[in-house]
């Protein structure tokens, strides 16, 4: 089983800078996806310290839970060395891939997804107040959209040790495609029509691309960030050495794992995505709504209640 990787962050467009941050391995057996959160660059700081604090944890061979314990500890360790960088924390999502188990790390309200036959499911728990009031009923998931504590998280990495970490062990077959993302994706563009995009856009550089534009058609409120794995079976044995010619197998497989050109300039916003977002026509209401406050992400301490 390997993964078949294509990932963007966007600024989106309405903060001046980006603070979220994205990883894959060059074998695409690690993805990972943090959104950082501080005053002036701290944000940058925290999420980019997290992804190499994984990074380096998961090479000395830890196992997932404790590679983002290992990512907070950085992070907490950086913030107490330097007073500019206090109060820095950061989401931090994480799949390792490992036979044909998808071993996700998470803390935060960051996102994994999970697109089998056509239906999409969120498989990590946003760790934030309105997850909370939605699970309890209080509130209702459009509610949420537009809640003014939206931004308050409740489990963050960087800000205090040891940290509680969600590790979710996900079974993946091929044909199953994966999405990553930051609540720039989330908050502004609902599950049915991210779920759209993903079904029917077969080409997964189109489907990451279709996601930003979606979440910047929608306002943009927040940095964005996408990554989009497909699933696939490995390679077949070497063909025999007689057939040197390159059937479509090998053809298909180069293609595959060819790199894809750097896109630098972002497709048009086509009538699909324009419809994909707003199946329910209230698109206007959601964008004003996220631009006239568009809060900053903030940590909301909060025991567990279990
Ligand atoms: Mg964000």
């Amino acid at each position: 089983m390997r993964l078949l990787v294509e990932s963007r962050t966007d600024v989106g467009r309405v903060r001046a800078g980006n603070e979220d941050a994205l990883h894959v391995a060059d074998d695409a057996r690690v993805v990972a996806v943090a959104d950082g959160m501080g005053g002036h660059q701290a944000g940058e700081v925290a999420s980019a310290t997290a992804i190499a604090a994984l990074q380096e944890s998961l090479a000395g061979g830890a196992a997932v839970g404790d590679a983002v314990s290992n990512a907070n500890d950085a992070v907490v360790a950086k913030a107490a060395d330097d007073s500019a960088l206090r109060g820095m924390g950061t989401t931090l999502t994480v799949g390792v891939l490992d036979g044909t188990t998808l071993v996700i790390g998470h803390v935060g309200d960051s996102r994994a997804y999970l697109l089998r036959a056509g239906t999409l499911r969120q498989v990590t728990t946003d760790h934030s107040v309105v997850a909370e009031l939605v699970a309890t009923g209080e509130i209702t998931e459009a509610e949420a959209l537009t809640d003014p504590r939206r931004a308050m998280i409740t489990r963050v990495v960087g800000i205090e040790s040891p940290i509680e970490v969600d590790v979710l062990p996900l079974e993946l077959e091929p044909g199953d495609r994966l999405l990553l993302c930051s609540d720039g994706l989330t908050t502004m563009v609902r599950d049915d029509a991210i779920a759209e995009i993903l079904a029917t856009e077969d080409d997964r550089s189109r489907a990451a691309d279709e996601l930003v534009q979606a979440a910047n058609l929608a306002g943009g409120a927040d940095n964005i960030t996408v990554l989009v794995a497909d699933v696939v079976a490995d390679e077949p044995p070497t063909e025999p050495a007689s057939d040197e010619s390159g059937g479509p197998t090998l053809a298909a497989a180069m293609a595959d794992t060819a790199e894809t050109p750097a896109v630098t300039e972002p497709p048009p916003v086509t009538d699909e995505i324009a419809a994909a977002v707003d199946p329910d026509a209230d698109l206007a209401e959601v964008r004003a709504a996220v631009e006239a406050t568009a809060p900053r992400r903030r940590w909301w301490p909060r025991r567990s209640k279990s």
